[in-house]
């Protein structure tokens, strides 16, 4: 199975083949550029994510970040020697998604990888339901109801989209507090109940014959929107 297309933008070429072996072992197509000006011609390929080294000989890691910027949503993680505050802080403000200290483990820089990855895919989908009735958008935190917004909560939101993640799955009540706060928190049932209620107040043609949110009895709720073809 291919994970992705990375492309290592690197100039010293022992860590570049470090980097390369550890991404090839975890089933990811790489390609090594060891200057920005070959890391910008090679961008023309499409990849799934950047990880870019900050110090190159031609170009400053910095400007090939935001020349990348300028048309590209690509994710980008920093690979930078400095270690201050204020230059992860820059990297980050010049657009990086994430960066990495060196010395770094390769096995941490591959877990940020697939952690950025997902991260990036869960975010940029939006999933439709039922024809277009319902759409989930987890880039704005956004839902739309027959083409108009619906305007939930932040935990609203989390609840549904965790729902609607996981068509059929049924939830406990006890996992989506553990959803909504991170933790378990025990005697919040009834607030996931006011939470469900609410959402359904606000997406549901028929609250008492929900089509989108249905409650199992003695165990929780479970998501029944009907996701739509891409
Ligand atoms: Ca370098």
């Amino acid at each position: 199975m291919n994970r992705g297309s990375i492309l290592v933008v690197e100039d010293e070429s022992k860590i570049a083949e470090i980097v390369r072996a550890y991404l090839e072992k975890d089933n990811f197509n790489v390609t090594v550029a060891e200057t920005g000006r070959e890391a910008i011609s090679a961008l023309k390929q499409g990849f799934d994510l950047i990880i870019l080294d900050l110090m190159l000989p031609d170009m400053d890691g910095e400007d090939i970040c935001r020349t990348i910027r300028n048309d590209s949503d690509i994710p980008i993680i920093m690979l930078t020697a400095k270690s201050e505050e204020d230059d992860r802080i820059k990297g980050l403000g010049m657009g990086a998604d994430d960066y990495v200290v060196k010395p770094f483990s390769p096995r941490e820089l591959v877990a940020r990888v697939k952690s950025l990855l997902r991260r990036v895919k869960g975010s940029k989908k939006s999933i439709s339901f039922n024809n277009g009735d319902l759409v989930i958008d987890s880039s704005s935190f956004e839902i739309r109801k027959r083409g108009s917004p619906a305007v939930l909560t932040p935990t609203e939101f989390k609840l549904l989209q965790c729902l609607a993640e996981h068509p059929g799955q049924v939830f406990t009540r006890l996992q989506l507090i553990n959803v909504i706060l991170g933790y378990d928190f025990e005697g919040y049932d009834r607030t996931i109940d006011a939470h469900i209620k609410n959402i359904r107040r606000k997406i549901e043609d028929n609250q008492k014959k929900p089509s989108y949110l249905k409650t199992v009895y003695g165990v929780g709720y479970k998501f029944t929107g009907q996701p739509d073809e891409d």
